[in-house]
């Protein structure tokens, strides 16, 4: 294997989230020999899971959606097995409309007697799926915009608001649609219905060659921390930690990567990084590209996890949790995931486990509280809507300040322009949840993606040869 020679590699990847984790191992699999770079301790991101009191406690993401084979590839890749959320508390989730909380509708029987919405709402809702006007002209429309036209403005408060939140921590008229949802950005050019929308995706996923039924939410025993360590353990000695970079220089055909344990020279380098961080390393390089990466607006979020013993807990906690949509104003939340009605060994037996998600667009001042201060907040606005009657047996907060990406009107077309700029910059490529996605599942089909990319452009260069500096 080309570039074994400790200080040179045929490619750096700065940051050890999933995303860079992901591709790392892609490139390992394809012979290309890689070296991970990570400022922390610990690789993961934002995904770190604690174990505590027997409690499972995920600090950043909970679950993943899987929505392509992609991520399955990589879990047999992994010879790891995910757990799947409980099918019967996934299908109850709940939207808090004027105080009360109502069940979110999943069958057209449902829709047709849901209390979320009024009998007209409703009835839009229905006339929507089977005619609504397509988008005319160029314009870049928020989720809003585009429900409202298709399912009406009700059901765009509500139903649009409340899974904005829920997925992208922003609100549905602060986001774009076609680049918080691009596989149905073409459908609703094109079609007059959604029942048409829905057809024209599932051309679009026949003629990929994507497979059905790979929609399914999952987790793992031992939760995501199991994924990170199985991939981190897959890279062994190519991922090193303690290492932030801080700087990439052009040194002739190669790149001369500077960290903190050293440097390495490289024939390609990828930021797996948030914008503004992968902008000021490879503004030297890309130019133009610093000013368009820090441009895109970052969002905080957070958790709150509260443990109960069961009979402190007046709700029956009985679905998934429940979100709020933007209307439903509840300092710090966002909504509540009931995380051991999902995964059950997530708290002790004869106790509960629920996850206050905070912060977001909605609530920027709470990446300023201190724990002390969110832990009190959210155990304050939860008690009424789940009737708390005890204290909490374990109360734990934890908080990322600009880890979300908000994808405005505009961002797509940013994107495109740092993918332009990037073109001009043989052997450098910029990647993290501000392109292609920010669940978990879209980092690792974005990733595995680019490894293909990355895998080709190496092929056709010699690793460079140099001297470590250790
Ligand atoms: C609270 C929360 C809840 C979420 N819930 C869900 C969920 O339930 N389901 C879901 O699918 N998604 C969820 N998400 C979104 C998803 O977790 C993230 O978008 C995704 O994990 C981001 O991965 P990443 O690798 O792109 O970035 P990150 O996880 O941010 O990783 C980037 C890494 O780069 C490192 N780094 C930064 N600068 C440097 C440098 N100069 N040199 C070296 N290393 C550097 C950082 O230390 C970090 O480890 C959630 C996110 C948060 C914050």
């Amino acid at each position: 294997m080309a570039g074994t020679s400790p200080g040179t590699t045929q490619v750096v990847i700065v940051g050890a989230g999933i995303t860079g984790l992901t591709l790392g191992h892609a490139l390992v699999r394809r012979g290309v020999d890689v070296v991970v770079l990570e400022a922390g301790p610990r690789a993961g991101g934002v995904i770190q899971t604690i174990g505590q009191a027997g409690y499972t406690l995920e600090q950043g993401p909970f679950s993943v959606m899987v929505r392509s084979g992609a991520f399955g590839e990589l879990l047999g890749e992994l010879g790891l097995r995910s757990v799947d959320v409980d099918a019967d508390a996934s299908k109850k989730r709940f939207v808090i409309r004027d105080g009360v909380m109502r069940q979110v509708p999943t069958s057209p029987m449902g829709l047709l007697k849901t209390p979320l919405l009024s009998l007209g709402g409703r009835l839009r809702v229905l006339r929507g799926v089977v005619r609504s006007a397509p988008r005319t002209g160029d314009t870049d429309e928020t989720m809003y915009q585009v429900a409202s036209r298709r399912i009406g403005e009700e059901a765009a408060k509500y139903l649009a608001g409340a899974a904005a939140v829920g997925i992208f921590a922003a609100e549905a008229d602060e986001l774009s649609f076609d680049a918080c949802i691009p596989r149905y950005s073409k459908a609703d050019r094109e079609e007059r219905s959604i029942v048409g929308m829905l057809k024209s995706r599932q051309r679009d996923m026949d003629a990929a060659g994507e497979q059905k039924g790979t929609r399914a939410m999952v987790g793992f025993d031992g939760g995501l921390k199991t994924l990170i360590d199985t991939l981190s353990a897959a890279l062994g000695d190519r991922l090193l930690c303690n290492a932030p970079v801080e700087s990439i220089e052009r040194v002739g055909e190669f790149y001369r990567v500077r960290h903190g344990r050293g440097e390495v020279e490289a024939g390609a380098v990828v930021t797996a990084i948030a914008p503004a961080g992968a902008g000021r390393l490879l503004g030297p390089l890309v130019p133009g590209i610093a000013p368009e990466l820090g441009a895109v607006e970052m969002t905080g979020l957070g958790v709150v996890h509260l443990g109960f013993r069961r009979q402190d807990v007046g709700h029956s906690l009985d679905g998934f949790g429940f979100l709020l949509p933007k209307s439903e104003r509840i300092e710090p939340l966002l909504g509540c995931i009931w995380a051991s009605s999902i995964f059950t060994d997530a708290a002790p037996e004869g106790q509960v486990l629920v996850r206050a998600i905070i912060g977001g667009t909605r609530w920027p001042d709470a990446m300023r509280w201190s724990e002390a201060q969110l832990i009190e907040r959210a155990h304050a606005s939860l008690k009424p809507i789940l009737g708390f009657r005890g204290e909490p047996v374990l109360a734990q907060a934890c908080y990322w300040p600009g880890a979300v990406p908000v994808y405005r009107p505009g961002h797509a077309a940013r994107v495109e322009r740092v993918q332009k700029l990037l073109a001009g910059a043989p052997g450098v490529w910029c990647q993290g949840n501000w392109v292609g996605g920010l669940g978990v599942n879209d980092r690792v089909v974005a990733a595995r993606a680019l490894a293909g990319e990355i895998a080709a452009f190496v092929e056709h260069r010699p690793a460079p040869v140099g001297q470590e500096v250790a």
